[in-house]
């Protein structure tokens, strides 16, 4: 038996009318079952957001700065269990979980410090022109107002920290609404969240059913949107309101790339096993995992089966266990889309090289070489444990083929030389080059978010505290 977990309106616990069960990807458990706010208690939460906007703006920074230092705290605290309920919600192997935890209490550290050193103010002199003689101009940035956080399955926990941390840090109201298949941990950071002296009214976690988004998406009480998630739901909720202030963090078919002087067998060992993790790292299910490894000519047919071992190496299995690298995917039915994708490269000429195997809501780690060009696998974000092996002749090549995309959230360039790293920086249309390294790599407080239908605005705490406010300028005359 499992209680019923309360949601939190307006920093308190509540219930509403109705529950939906949480349940265990890799073997179907209950893992929790989570009351569903009325359309009374979301209407109640955000006019308690709206209402204490001025008062949570007033708020000392040192307060404000202590609730972040709080939260970051018991996180660490409470990180083993939280790692297990991560684990068994969202299907996570539990190392992965691990680590999600420790970059969410990174998040809340990194949101104490910026929220004491925020808007300081900037002063221009305007007696540069004549017009400007006896003036000066002040500028600190204030809140946009309430922002609405949308957060999605993948990292319930870190990416609910993105939203939260940095409307705290700059002092702005926050109602978060977690993924429905992983609200657990979203609750959790509630429970810690009540434990500070935060104003009543200024937060709040509604698990609130996708078919009422949309009302709670065009309330004009919220005009800040930070939205991490799918293309489709993003961009639509963009068209839905045009005039809010909306951060969209959406999909990727990451694209890892080798180029010719990464040539060593060191080289290509240490990179095909960074290609076999961060392809398959929680089932593929990561926005920045590698889904395109495109490899200078000279080095691919070195590369591929070092891939290949490296993959076939990976432990797949109960996500429970300390030793599994790679669990089930979110449901069964996206385990059969990623089988499908697979199956439809295949038929179409597509090389299979390892995996291809669907067990329930688990897939195989696989690896496809000469995948045509205009099947799923190649065009779309397959969001599940695959990877597509390609040759390119040159460093250019190389580059044309990865921003051959509708997407661009990051790209890793495999390289020593320092002039090809500025080369990719300039060249490769994303928002993130990773030297050295694959597209997955990302520190939470550096920017981060896509171009093209990746999406658009940045988050990483300071990124996410300028997005959450704008430059109000002051202009003193008479001076
Ligand atoms: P999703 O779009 O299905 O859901 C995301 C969130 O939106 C959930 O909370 C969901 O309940 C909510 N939602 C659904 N319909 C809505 C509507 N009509 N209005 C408002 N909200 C609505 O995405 P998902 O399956 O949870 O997550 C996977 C996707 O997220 C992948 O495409 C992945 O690449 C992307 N993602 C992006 C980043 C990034 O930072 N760029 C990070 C993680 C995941």
């Amino acid at each position: 038996m499992t209680h019923t977990h309360a949601f939190w309106l307006a920093g308190r616990q509540a219930a509403g009318d109705d529950t939906f069960d949480v349940t265990s990807p890799w073997d179907g458990r209950l893992v929790g079952t989570v009351s569903v706010p009325t359309d009374g208690q979301v209407e109640e939460a955000v006019a308690a957001a709206h209402a204490v906007r001025a008062e949570f703006a007033a708020t000392p920074a040192h307060v404000r700065a202590a609730a972040l230092d709080h939260v970051a705290r018991r996180l660490a605290e409470r990180s083993e269990e939280i790692a297990e309920l991560i684990s068994a919600e969202n299907g996570k192997p539990l190392k992965w979980a691990r680590g999600e935890v420790g970059r969410a209490v990174s998040v809340f550290r990194f949101a104490t410090e910026e929220a004491r050193r925020f808007n300081g103010g900037d002063a221009q002199r305007l007696d540069t022109d004549p017009g400007g003689a006896g003036r000066l101009a002040l500028t600190r940035r204030f809140p946009r107002g309430p922002v609405l956080g949308i957060a999605p399955f993948n990292f319930p926990l870190n990416l609910c920290a993105h939203k939260v941390a940095p409307a705290i840090a700059v002092g702005t109201p926050v109602v978060l609404k977690p993924a429905p298949a992983t609200p657990l941990s979203a609750l959790i950071l509630g429970e810690l969240l009540a434990e500070t002296e935060l104003p009543a009214g200024s937060w709040s976690v509604l698990p609130v059913p996708n078919d009422r988004m949309p009302e709670l998406v065009r309330d004009e009480r919220l005009p800040v949107i930070s939205f991490t998630g799918s293309g489709p739901v993003g961009w639509s909720i963009l068209e839905s309101v045009p005039r809010k202030h909306t951060t969209l963090e959406l999909g990727g078919n990451g694209a890892a790339i080798v180029l010719a002087d990464w040539s060593s067998d060191a080289d290509l060992d240490h990179a095909a096993s960074r290609i076999a993790t961060f392809s398959n790292y929680q089932g593929g299910q990561s926005c920045i995992s590698v889904q395109r490894v495109i490899a200078d000519a000279s080095v691919y047919e070195r590369l591929v089966p070092r891939v290949v071992a490296a993959v076939k190496e990976l432990v797949t299995g109960d996500p429970s266990d300390p030793a599994t690298d790679v669990g089930p995917l979110v449901s069964e039915d996206a385990a059969r889309r990623v089988e499908s994708w697979v199956r439809e490269a295949v038929d179409a000429g597509a090389t299979l090289l390892a995996g291809g195997e669907r067990d329930g809501a688990t897939y195989a780690p696989t690896v496809l070489a000469d995948v045509p060009s205009g099947v799923q696998l190649a065009c779309e974000e397959v969001f599940g444990p695959v990877l597509t092996l390609s040759r390119a002749e040159g460093e250019e090549a190389a580059f044309a083929a990865a921003n051959d995309s509708r997407y661009g959230l990051q790209a890793g360039v495999f390289t020593h030389d320092v002039r090809a790293a500025f080369r990719a920086h300039r060249a490769l249309e994303v928002g993130g080059v990773i030297i050295g390294d694959v597209p997955s790599y990302r520190a939470d407080q550096m920017p981060y978010g896509g171009t093209k239908e990746s999406g658009t605005g940045r988050e990483g705490v300071r990124f996410a505290m300028d997005d959450y406010t704008y430059e109000r300028v002051m202009v003193l005359t008479g001076l």
